[in-house]
């Protein structure tokens, strides 16, 4: 997922989604995301506490933890959850537009035009772990060296044949950089960066 709409998100979602909760899902589910997130913070006032952000068995999967919350707002905790899964089953994950759930491989939701590129992503993704990583290492730096967030896209130059790769890539080096921030070792990225970054905005 962008950058962008991650932090828009956490900073809706306030307490109840950790930093170190990575969110793992794409830019077309940022809508369901951020509608799941302000109904569980105004349901809980603020208490359920997010443990998982992400996707399984192709949809999207909030868990929460309702350690401590009253009955009738666990129902409602886990009405809102099921709500966002479900709204998840029609959208594609990665553009937003309609989508059904792809069973072939591992499950996903996906519109006709982005399960035609599939195959041709995730050869992209493997083939090109170098470049992504070098690429998030140069993109945190470059944040952390003028004290803010710029949109990805503004910072890493690479060149691709063509708008498809280029697209491909954007959205890979988000997803890490995402990561990254939530917790995931990088080998390009001191561990005692990441407090610092966490503190960045976008202007
Ligand atoms: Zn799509």
């Amino acid at each position: 997922m962008r950058l962008e709409y991650e932090l828009e998100i956490r900073d809706l979602a306030c307490s109840i989604l950790p930093q170190g909760i990575g969110m793992d899902i794409g830019n077309g589910w940022l809508d369901i995301a951020r509608d799941a997130v302000i109904g569980l913070v105004v349901a809980s006032h603020g208490r359920v506490k997010v443990e998982k952000f992400g996707e399984k068995w192709g949809l999207l999967d909030i868990r929460p933890g309702v350690r401590g919350l009253d009955d009738d707002v666990i129902h409602t905790v886990y009405e809102i959850t099921g709500q966002a899964r479900s709204r998840s089953a029609d959208i594609c994950e990665l553009c937003g537009r309609p989508g059904e759930i792809r069973r072939a491989g591992w499950h996903r939701v996906r519109c006709d035009d982005c399960e035609a590129e599939h195959v041709r992503r995730r050869q992209f993704e493997t083939g090109n772990h170098q470049a992504i990583d070098e690429a998030v290492g140069y993109y945190v730096r470059v944040c952390l060296e003028h004290g803010r967030l710029f949109p990805v896209a503004n910072i890493v130059m690479e060149a691709w044949p063509d708008d498809t790769d280029r697209r491909f890539f954007l959205d890979e080096v988000n997803d890490v950089v995402g990561w990254w921030r939530a917790g995931m070792q990088h080998r390009h990225l001191d561990e005692d960066l990441r407090e610092e970054f966490r503190r960045l905005r976008f202007r």
